[in-house]
Formats: structure tokens, C-alpha cells, sequence
């Protein structure tokens, strides 16, 4: 007998994060279904899987009915807006993909007898009053400030997620994703790095929000990936932090990112976001425990990598596309 492909269907494959998944699971030898609406998702991090035999692009919104033929083995549920910027921009978008969307995918899930996997986020943990944040703690979040339509949205999914398995009995995974960085964020997402690393490389001043006292826990893309992999083939239902817990404050962030380009830009304030979290770091003893799984890239060689990545893309203006 042939052996059967393994058929996964990534949400927001087009994205930053979905396109290293689509890159992972080719890599394991499997057929690959990636959808994306290109709202904030972009058609050039997939350019180079053009031609590939098992590697599809449906142009969907995950937040309407989704039909895919034939049989599913795993459903990875990518699709949002995710970062302060585009969901500030988008904010109804970023309800309904977390919402509607999560319920559509589930709903495939539980059609094809796949699995599926969240990816859900440390906003869940809101401005937290724990640190590190554990899984066990369940967040301080302002669900009518601007950042809700993203945190609850996740916080819903988490819910439905969880639904799903305990009613309809799908074999479901929650992974809170820490920040992560890497080639193929987009220039413009208003996200640190890739304004520090931009503004750095154009020589413009390099733009701290606050007095840059607060702290974040960057985390290269690919351990990211490899968690998500390994969690996917676990048996843990509840939520699994991954992410990186070498934690510094952003002005350190900045600093650091300005010397590895070897800019003259001066640092500046500028008002802090509305609940911009004062503290972030990642609690990962049961991604350890249970997947046996740690980070492995230290911060400059992601931070070397994703450099590379960006004097590229700005090196190539007419390359550009609507959202940079
Ligand atoms: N930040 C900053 N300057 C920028 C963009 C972001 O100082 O140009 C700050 C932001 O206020 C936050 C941190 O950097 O404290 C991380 O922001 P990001 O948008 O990358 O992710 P978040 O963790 O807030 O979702």
C-alpha cells in the first residue's frame, strides 16, 4: 500500500508566522493547504513554494463557510491581524478572524477528523500582574481599551478551542505565542523590530514608545516554529507557552539594535501606547516538560538573520507591495 500524504490546512499562511509553518511542514513531507485573505498576509513570503507539487494557495476569508476537498490531517489557525498597528487599523477584521474565523476552522477540524492548533498569545495575559506569565494565569486584560479587539478575540478562540474538544471531542492545541521575530515581518507593521531595524538602516531617528522601561521577551522565528511543530504532535490540550525568556527592556531592544546595524540615529520618545504591557516574559518550564522543548538561536544570530532579511527588502523598493 502507498503511503498517504499528511494534508495540513494553514490559516494565514501568507503571514509571517504561517509561511515558516508552510515552510516546516513541506520540510516534514507534507501536502500543504494554505489560505489567506492578503489583508495583512502577503503573496511574496510564499512566492518561492510556487511550483511546488505540494503546496496549494486558496485566496479565502477563514471568516467565511471554508470547503476543502479531500481529507484533512491537521488544521493550523494562523489568520489575524496581529500587530498593534494593523489591529488598531482593523480592529473589526481582528474580532471577526479570531471569532468567526476560529469557529469556521474548528468546524473543518471537526469535519475531516484533523486536528487543530490555535495560535493564541501572551496578549492573553494582558498587562500582567504575574511574572513570568505561567499558563495557569488567567491575565489582566482591558477588553474596551484598543488592544481588546485582539486580546479578547484570542481569549475567545481559547474558549471555543476548548469547547470544541470537550463537546465534539477534537483533538485540539493551544499555543500562546510570545513576541517573535524574524525574516518576513513586514517593514511597516509598527511592531519594534521592524521599526527599529527600518529606521536604523534609513538612518531616522529610532522611536522608543514611554521611557522604554518596558520589557519584552524576543523569540527567533524558527524555535518558534519548532514548538508549534512539536506541540501539534503532543497530547497537551491546555495552553502551552512558547516563546524565549531572555527579557530586556526596550530601550535596551533599540540600543542593542542600533549597534548591530551601526547606526548614528538618536533614540526618541515618543507617548505610549494606550495599555502598552508593562512587563513580558515567557514562563516555559511546561514547553520544557512536555515537548522537551527550549530555544536554541541567542539574540544575535536571530537578530544577524532578520537584519539580512531587511537590508534585502530595502534594498528592493519597487519589490514593494501595498503594505510595505
Ligand atoms: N515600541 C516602541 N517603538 C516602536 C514600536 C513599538 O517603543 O516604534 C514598543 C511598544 O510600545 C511595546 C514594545 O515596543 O512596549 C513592543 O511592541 P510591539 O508592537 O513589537 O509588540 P507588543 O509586545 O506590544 O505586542
Amino acid at each position: 500500500m502507498s503511503q498517504q500524504l499528511q494534508r495540513v490546512v494553514i490559516t494565514g499562511g501568507a503571514g509571517f508566522l504561517g509561511s515558516h509553518l508552510c515552510d516546516r511542514f513541506l520540510a516534514e513531507g507534507w501536502e500543504v493547504i494554505c489560505m489567506d485573505n492578503l489583508v495583512t498576509g502577503d503573496l511574496r513570503n510564499i512566492g518561492h513554494l510556487v511550483g511546488e507539487s505540494r503546496f496549494h494557495f486558496f485566496h479565502q476569508d477563514v471568516t467565511e463557510f471554508i470547503h476543502v476537498p479531500g481529507k484533512v490531517d491537521a488544521v493550523m489557525h494562523f489568520a489575524s491581524p496581529a500587530s498593534p498597528l494593523d489591529y488598531l487599523e482593523l480592529p473589526i477584521q481582528t474580532l471577526k478572524v479570531g471569532a468567526l474565523g476560529t469557529h469556521k476552522a474548528l468546524g473543518l477540524a471537526r469535519e475531516k477528523g484533523a486536528r487543530f492548533l490555535l495560535a493564541s498569545t501572551s496578549e492573553c495575559y494582558g498587562d500582567p500582574l504575574v511574572h513570568p506569565q505561567r499558563e495557569d494565569y488567567w491575565g489582566n486584560v482591558n477588553p474596551v481599551g484598543p488592544r481588546g479587539v485582539y486580546d479578547e478575540a484570542k481569549r475567545f478562540a481559547e474558549a471555543m478551542t476548548m469547547a470544541y474538544h470537550r463537546y465534539h471531542k477534537v483533538r485540539t492545541r493551544i499555543v500562546r505565542i510570545f513576541n517573535t521575530y524574524g525574516p518576513r515581518m513586514r517593514l511597516n507593521d509598527g511592531r519594534a523590530l521592524p521599526a527599529f531595524m527600518s529606521q536604523a538602516l534609513r538612518g531616522e531617528p529610532i522611536t522608543v514608545f514611554g521611557d522604554g522601561s518596558q520589557t519584552r521577551s524576543f523569540c527567533y522565528v524558527d524555535d518558534l516554529i519548532d514548538g508549534i511543530y512539536r506541540l501539534l504532535h503532543s497530547d497537551e490540550v491546555y495552553p502551552v507557552n512558547i516563546g524565549n525568556p531572555n527579557e530586556m527592556t526596550i530601550k535596551e531592544f533599540a540600543e542593542r539594535i542600533a549597534r548591530l546595524v551601526g547606526t548614528t540615529s538618536p533614540i526618541i520618545y515618543k507617548d505610549l501606547p494606550v495599555d502598552d504591557p508593562k512587563q513580558r516574559r515567557p514562563d516555559i518550564s511546561k514547553a520544557r516538560r512536555v515537548l522537551g522543548w527550549e530555544p536554541k538561536f541567542d539574540l544575535d544570530t536571530g537578530l544577524a538573520k532578520t537584519l539580512a532579511y531587511f537590508r534585502e527588502r530595502l534594498d528592493a523598493p519597487l519589490a514593494k507591495g501595498p503594505r510595505g
